[in-house]
């Protein structure tokens, strides 16, 4: 609290939000309504605890620490030394890694800065990288590039050739990526995806990299915490770096991880070379209260309790990719082994802006996606869909299965609206979707829908919330 003799100039540091700044604080309420009244289905994204929450808004934001525990550039760290030891210990522990064998940097900001400091320490710049392509489910990070530009940093600083999956069947292409590395000589080959409903092959990927003496490195931000669970393959097994955000299955708050072997015998910079390749090559100042609250996470994700978590987010995402597939859409790899689904709707003739259209309408949190074969990065034929959220909100198969009949039936009102807009426009589309029509029926069916989904959302606890207490807030968009 402030004091008697607290200057004006100082007033304005204790007072609370909804006090000092009832703007921002309106906005967090309708994100906060909007989280709870619809239905997360975005497969990169998860609900964080409310643990986690308290440390990422601690006091711990007020402190920099540039450098590593017991060697920082700032006084005042014996604290945050603590923290950082513990988070690393931590971070081992949650992916069943000995301390002898490997060590992890916390810092990074999220996981591109992450990968991007990974890069650093394993190449020099122009080297040559390989990573999945973008149109067949890779990150932007891996070496993206168009026939017009070099996109990010990752083909900015290197040469990066991407490798692709096999048309048809939408499984990675080992074969061509192995001819591909005879001919290209990568330095680097980065495996790991966005949107790739299957699991890896590391053992394939260390062959190829060893005959070609390149770097082998996992970037698991999505799969992180079904790896930690065990129930994925295990990159650490066969890789020399692993990336990961910690944000997304991993369930705890916006950051990014970087583990590196310590027992390479031809590498035994390797813990220096990342290490100072985060700071102070790619960072400054280490976000602290960040690190307390991927501590607090990865203390979650070690417990019993998260490997149960994991099963139900594949258990969930195979069910919904049966459900799917009882209504004849075409699925991509015809299901999944993880927790995302690709739905390819160019069968339907509808496009995946459409369909994230009409889903943002109805409360459903959806994204367009490229499917393998699209003839246009411009317009991605499918949807991603992934059940690591509604699975946080305590959803088991039998309400994916309600969730799944949502989904069918948003995608039979984008034909209906695709039908009554008249031309294949998506402005046409939209005002089809918004706007009550004489003679047509797909504005109320989506009125329609809108309701059974708010109903159904809302009857889910969401952490960090009290929703038996929330109020609907005002300026909502309806
Ligand atoms: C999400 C993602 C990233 C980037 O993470 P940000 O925290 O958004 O920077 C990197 N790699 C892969 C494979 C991802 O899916």
């Amino acid at each position: 609290m402030a004091t008697q003799t607290t200057p004006d100039f100082n007033k304005v540091l204790y007072a609370p939000l909804a006090e000092i700044d009832p703007e921002v604080k309106n906005i967090i309420d309708k994100e906060t309504w909007r989280q709870f009244t619809g239905l997360e289905l975005i497969a990169s994204e998860n609900l964080t605890s409310l643990a986690a929450m308290e440390a990422n808004g601690s006091i711990l934001t007020n402190k920099y620490s540039e450098g590593l525990p017991a060697a920082r550039y700032y006084g005042g760290n014996e604290y945050i030394d603590e923290l950082e030891v513990l988070c690393r210990k931590r971070a081992l522990a949650a992916f069943n890694l000995d301390p002898a064998k490997w060590g992890v940097n916390v810092q990074p900001y999220s996981g591109s800065t992450a990968n991007f400091a990974a890069l650093t320490a394993l190449l020099q710049p122009q080297d040559r990288l390989m990573g999945l392509g973008l149109p067949d489910g890779g990150h932007l990070t891996h070496g993206y590039y168009t026939a017009k530009k070099k996109m990010t940093a990752s083909s900015i600083y290197f040469q990066s050739l991407p490798y692709a999956t096999v048309p048809g069947t939408g499984l990675i292409d080992y074969v061509g990526l192995d001819a591909q590395a005879k001919v290209f000589k990568p330095r680097l080959i980065i495996c790991g995806a966005s949107a790739y409903p299957r699991d890896w092959d590391y053992g394939a990927l260390k062959k190829i990299s060893e005959r070609e003496g390149a770097w082998l490195m996992a970037d698991i931000a999505h799969t992180s915490g079904l790896v930690a669970a065990q129930e994925l393959n295990d990159p650490f097994e066969f890789c020399d770096v692993v990336t990961t955000t910690t944000h997304k299955t991993l369930r705890g708050p916006r950051a990014g991880l970087i583990f590196f072997r310590k027992d390479l015998e031809n590498a035994k910079d390797l813990e220096k070379r990342v290490n100072d390749a985060v700071f102070p090559a790619c960072q400054g100042g280490p976000h602290n209260n960040t690190i307390a609250a991927v501590a607090t996470a990865l203390l979650q994700v070690a417990q019993p309790e998260f490997k149960l978590y994991a099963k139900q987010v594949v258990a969930n995402a195979r069910t919904l990719a049966s459900e799917l597939a009882k209504h004849d859409y075409k699925l991509q790899t015809d299901g999944t082994d993880n927790h995302l689904v690709l739905w390819d709707l160019r069968p339907l003739k509808l496009t995946g802006s459409k369909v994230e259209k009409v889903c943002d309408l109805l409360g459903i949190t959806i994204n367009k996606n490229s499917v393998s074969g699209d003839a246009s990065a411009q317009t991605p034929g499918g949807i991603r869909l992934g059940t690591s959220a509604l699975t946080s909100r305590d959803m088991l198969e039998e309400d994916i299965k309600v969730v799944a009949d949502f989904l069918h039936r948003s995608v039979q009102i984008a034909l209906t609206l695709q039908k009554e807009a008249g031309t294949k426009l998506l402005k046409d589309f939209v005002a089809a979707a918004t706007k009550q029509q004489e003679g047509k029926v797909g504005y109320q069916q989506v009125q329609d829908l809108k309701k059974d989904v708010q109903a159904f959302a809302t009857k889910w606890p969401l952490p960090g919330v009290d929703v038996k207490n929330l109020q609907k807030p005002e300026g909502l968009h309806e």
